[in-house]
């Protein structure tokens, strides 16, 4: 008898498998999903490891397989068991990262009267209850859910538990079906042969002129063809199927995404000679790909250098070698030029993977790739689960970006480790592509784990071309030259004649809305959520408060709700004010406004890019979203209204992301034919990562940052996990973080473990959604080892290597 290690889906399972032994009529392989017996329930799982031995001495049967075939391949189980084990996340919830969409499926209960029923021996039933018996006689099996339906969920219940208790009724399990499922279409062709269809076509001409249309249609096609093609009403197909002219069909289709757009094929270009240099090492590195050891390349170009160009090549060279890719990107909707040059390179061979696809589309989706129908899958991080057959090649576009690490949810994982430790099992070669490359990933590519290939030259219509100029612009200057204006002197000048050269302009600003702090001058209370304490802004359009937190909302006070005063003040600025400004300043600019309270529905930040694509607008306002890999030729100005406002968070990254959002957002200016100009408006002109960001200068960045975080022991010279205590009362969070410092203090001395403990203090966020929160932060060459083996109580949160501490 043989025996299966499973991953289980229950809460309490956390990190481990558990034994189960297989029954004889069962044949399983490893990452099959199975239902198993846990305590009275029955749970789903998937099966990690089969083995001779159980791990315990007593176990129960596997039940059943839910799939017939492995919905996780043996590669993709030991990279959930890494992300488990490394991450300190539940086992299931690693492996559910890479199960098909719509998995998750429940068991539903039926009822039915058993053999052999007799009336006579149902004596001194409830109402409910002979209800329920003479529901079962007339219709046989029927579901829980309808029989609640029938009663009320409660009766239902107490009379079935009572029935059952009798033997008066015998209940059966069934898998829920399967919320999505491949979708059909109708499809319509003829009945009779071409020459008999165009003879009635003709003799309907008069009278009913839909049906002989659509019967001539028919007869001209040769075949079944797709009912909404025919624009046929309803009403036409009907009437000939009733004379049998026609039959119809349900034909299973397959859901594109890329269906509705249109790609122009286009001739790939002559590599530069950096392009060809950096090619050419990839394509050693595929070549000589081996399992283990396979070769690693951070990509280090400048916006526009033409690193899409490369990737694009590299997964030519793999599908050469018979390999498939998987491209990575930091948000798709905010993407559609990357995916469109993808698209048209490779037409009809690539997948993309969209959060806002329907589950069907999703469905869809995962079962061709596994089918091996795409040469390369694009999406974000999830998608480098994907059942991607004979992956070759991972890219990792824009890899500074934080989107790649889920921090909202368990499993915390990063999708950069995560790639590598894939590429290591499979032998897939991963290509990290940025201008502004994380500092740990610099770092190692400066130490030999990655291979650094660079491309110093923006490529344009011009050929290669400098960057464009950064002027920076010191705002303590203007306000002591008396402007007040958000807009310097420079940045006023600049949009002015930029408006007047027909060309177009971005202004950036990282935050949203109208004022982000609302005040009385007469007491000085600040309007705060009341769920997260934090700074409510306010929306001028729609005249609310709001906390950009939690979404929050509130009406506009007329009165301080202290000491009744009416002045209340507004301060803070915000993308909504931004645009006011502009409109007042230069009345006659077409506007849009960019950022996440413009975009809420399916495609809207496509119709956005296309309308300002389409010069239909002069100036784009906008917050970080404007910052990703965009190309607009017609841009030849970009402002930054204020480069400070991450600056000043308390937090390890906050120069780094500052130095970051900078050079994107500068340098979106000057991609087309009109060379550009960048200016910035900042306080602290000389601080570090504003100065070198002003100068496109990334190695100097790198060297100051770098030099600080080896003092500081932070990233990547220590690393750090963060433990999150929430808790709705003050005093029990508190106390519920203070025993927890203890008691890792004292693991920690007793097992000798060199790991600094920092805390347990409140959060920068003290407070969101009514939930307070305290931290403990752990710091050292391996700060995970002292919670390997410790189980966490309810309310807290491990997070392994955090990108923020707030
Ligand atoms: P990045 O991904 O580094 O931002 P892209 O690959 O988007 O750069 O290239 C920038 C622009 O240059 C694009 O319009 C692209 O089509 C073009 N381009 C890239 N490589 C070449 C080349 N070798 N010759 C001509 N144009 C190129
Ligand atoms: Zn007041
Ligand atoms: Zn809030």
């Amino acid at each position: 008898m043989g025996y299966a290690e499973v991953a289980v889906n229950s809460p309490v399972a956390q990190r481990r498998t558990f034994s189960y032994s297989i029954p004889p009529f069962l044949n399983l392989s490893v990452g099959q999903a199975v239902w198993i017996p846990f305590g009275p329930r029955v749970l789903q799982g998937v099966v990690c490891r089969l083995t001779e031995r159980p791990e315990v001495e007593q176990t129960k049967d596997i039940i059943g397989a839910i799939d017939p075939l492995p919905l996780l391949t043996p590669t993709q189980v030991d990279l959930a068991r890494w992300i488990s084990e490394y991450y300190l996340a539940p086992l299931f919830d690693t492996v559910a990262l890479m199960l098909p969409p719509g998995f998750e499926r429940k068991l539903l209960a039926f009822y039915e009267l058993p053999p052999g029923f007799s009336a006579s021996s149902a004596t001194s039933l409830t109402p409910e209850q002979s209800q329920i018996v003479s529901l079962l006689g007339r219709e046989g099996r029927t579901a829980q859910s309808a029989l609640e339906k029938a009663l009320g969920q409660k009766k239902a219940r107490r009379a079935l538990d009572d029935l059952l208790a009798k033997g008066l009724v015998v209940r059966s399990e069934e898998l829920q079906r399967p919320k999505v499922r491949p979708k059909t279409a109708l499809h319509l062709e003829l009945a009779v042969d071409a020459g008999v269809a165009r003879r009635e076509a003709e003799r309907l001409a008069a009278r009913a002129p839909k049906q002989a249309a659509l019967l001539q249609l028919l007869a001209d096609r040769n075949g079944p063809v797709l009912a909404r093609e025919t624009g046929a009403a309803p009403a036409a197909v009907k009437a000939l199927r009733a004379k049998s002219l026609i039959s119809t069909s349900e034909v299973q289709v397959w859901r594109d995404p890329l269906l509705d757009r249109q790609f122009v094929s286009v001739a790939p270009p002559t590599l530069t000679p950096a392009q060809e240099a950096a090619l050419e090492q990839i394509r050693a590195g595929l070549r000589a790909s081996v399992k283990g050891a396979p070769a690693a390349f951070l990509l280090h170009g400048v916006t526009g250098s033409g690193k899409t160009e490369v990737y694009m090549r590299a997964i030519a060279e793999a599908v050469a070698l018979g390999r498939r890719g998987i491209v990575l990107v930091p948000e798709i909707s905010l993407t559609p030029q990357t995916i469109g040059r993808f698209a048209s390179r490779f037409p009809g061979r690539v997948a993309v993977l969209h959060s806002r696809m329907s589950p069907g589309e999703q469905f869809d989706e995962w079962q061709r790739i596994r089918d091996g129908a795409f040469d390369v899958v694009i999406g974000p991080r999830s998608a480098l689960f994907a059942p991607q057959p004979a992956l070759g090649l991972i890219v990792i576009d824009e890899e500074h970006e934080w989107t790649y690490k889920q921090e909202e949810q368990s499993p915390r994982y990063h999708a950069r480790e995560a790639a590598l430790k894939l590429g290591e099992l499979c032998g897939a070669t991963i290509i990290l592509g940025s201008a502004t490359p994380d500092l740990e990933t610099y770092h190692r590519a400066q130490t030999g784990r990655y291979r650094l290939l660079e491309l110093p030259q923006r490529i344009t219509v011009r050929g290669e071309t400098p960057l464009p100029e950064v002027e920076l612009v010191d705002m303590r200057e203007e306000l002591k030259a008396g402007n007040r204006s958000i807009f310097s002197h420079s940045l006023n000048r600049a949009i002015g004649e930029t408006l007047a050269d027909r060309e177009q302009t971005i202004l950036f600003l990282n935050r949203r809305g109208t004022s982000t702090f609302v005040q009385c001058r007469n007491c000085g209370f600040a309007m705060r959520c009341p769920r997260c304490d934090l700074a409510l802004t306010y929306h001028a359009k729609e005249e609310t408060l709001s906390c950009h937190q939690c979404n929050y909302r509130k009406a506009i006070p007329e009165k301080c709700p202290v000491c009744w005063s009416r002045r209340i003040r507004y301060l803070g600025l915000g993308t909504e004010r931004v645009e006011e400004e502009v409109r007042r300043a230069f009345p006659l600019a077409r506007t849009l406004r960019w950022d996440r309270d413009v975009t809420g529905g399916k495609g809207s930040h496509e119709r956005i890019l296309d309308a300002f694509l389409a010069h239909e607008a002069d100036i784009l306002i906008g917050t970080q979203m404007i910052a990703k890999g965009l190309d607009l030729p017609l841009v030849t100005l970009v402002g930054i209204i204020s480069a400070d406002t991450m600056l000043h968070f308390p937090d390890i990254r906050a120069s780094e992301r500052t130095f970051q959002l900078l050079s994107q957002v500068a340098g979106r200016a000057g991609r087309g034919a009109l060379p550009g100009r960048v200016v910035v408006q900042t306080y602290v002109p000389d601080n570090y990562a504003i100065a070198a960001g002003a100068r496109h200068d990334y190695a100097s960045f790198y060297r100051q940052e770098i030099e600080l975080r080896r003092q500081h022991g932070q990233p990547p010279f220590g690393r750090l996990v963060s433990l999150v205590h929430a808790h709705a009362n003050a005093e029990a969070c508190r106390t519920g973080a203070e025993k927890m410092f203890q008691r890792l203090a004292e693991k920690k001395d007793h097992e000798g473990v060199n790991v600094e403990l920092v805390g347990p203090a409140p959060m920068f966020f003290a407070r969101i959604r009514g939930r307070y929160r305290w931290q403990i932060v752990l710091r050292g060459s391996d700060p995970a080892r002292l919670l390997a083996d410790l189980p966490l109580p309810q309310g807290w949160v491990v997070n392994v290597d955090p990108m923020t501490l707030l």
